[in-house]
């Protein structure tokens, strides 16, 4: 640590070798189910399941919330927001590290996105949504619409991962992530360097 206490954040190369070392940056051939083609895949669970890697990611990405003085002040009258279960292990670490109040996860239920936590308007803090990849930003723009309804203000958005393609800001924040990754997205088969040379494909889930 710095005589100053400023913390370091592992730089985004850093980010990448946690991610390739885990396993959860994957290379090939993978098909989405909007039918569009790439040749990697981040399968982010895969480097949660180790703890302390885990631990390292989630305290990484706490430091980008805490720098802001806005979100520093609120602490810890916070609530940690995850989108989908994918989130909930960074949600957790987020919060551990920022030893925020809350943590609130959404869930899919036939394609409709809810908290299960029958959660009331004004029993939560002011929000940071996390999540472990942000592909499209759906899923972050889902979350806070439901935040919004149950009146809860968002201070802070971010992810481990962020695809550059997807928006880098919410309505109401700015996005923060350890790594952008400029994803090169095949829009079908026809134009897919992989199916050209007969790679094996993967159909991925999202
Ligand atoms: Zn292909």
């Amino acid at each position: 640590m710095a005589a100053t206490g400023v913390q370091l954040i592992p730089s985004p190369e850093e980010i990448m070798q946690i991610l390739k070392r885990t396993g959860a940056f994957r290379e090939g051939h993978f098909v989405y189910p909007n039918g569009k083609h790439t040749a990697h895949y981040f399968q982010m669970p895969l480097a949660f399941r180790y703890y302390d890697t885990a631990r390292v990611l989630a305290v990484a990405l706490s430091r980008k919330f805490r720098v802001e003085r806005d979100i520093a002040s609120q602490l810890p009258k916070v609530a940690i927001i995850s989108p989908s279960s994918g989130g909930i292990p960074v949600a957790f670490g987020v919060r551990d590290a920022l030893n925020a109040e809350q943590i609130y996860w959404a869930e899919q239920d036939g394609g409709k996105r809810s908290f299960r936590q029958y959660i009331n308007q004004g029993e939560i803090n002011p929000c940071i949504v996390v999540d472990d990849i942000i592909r499209s930003g759906k899923a972050i723009d889902e979350t806070v619409e439901l935040l919004r309804n149950l009146g809860a203000p968002v201070i802070g958005c971010g992810a481990i991962v962020r695809f550059s393609s997807a928006p880098d800001s919410t309505e109401e924040v700015p996005v923060k992530s350890l790594v952008e990754y400029d994803e090169k997205f095949y829009q079908s088969a026809a134009d897919c360097l992989m199916c050209k040379q007969g790679v094996p494909e993967e159909h991925v889930r999202f």
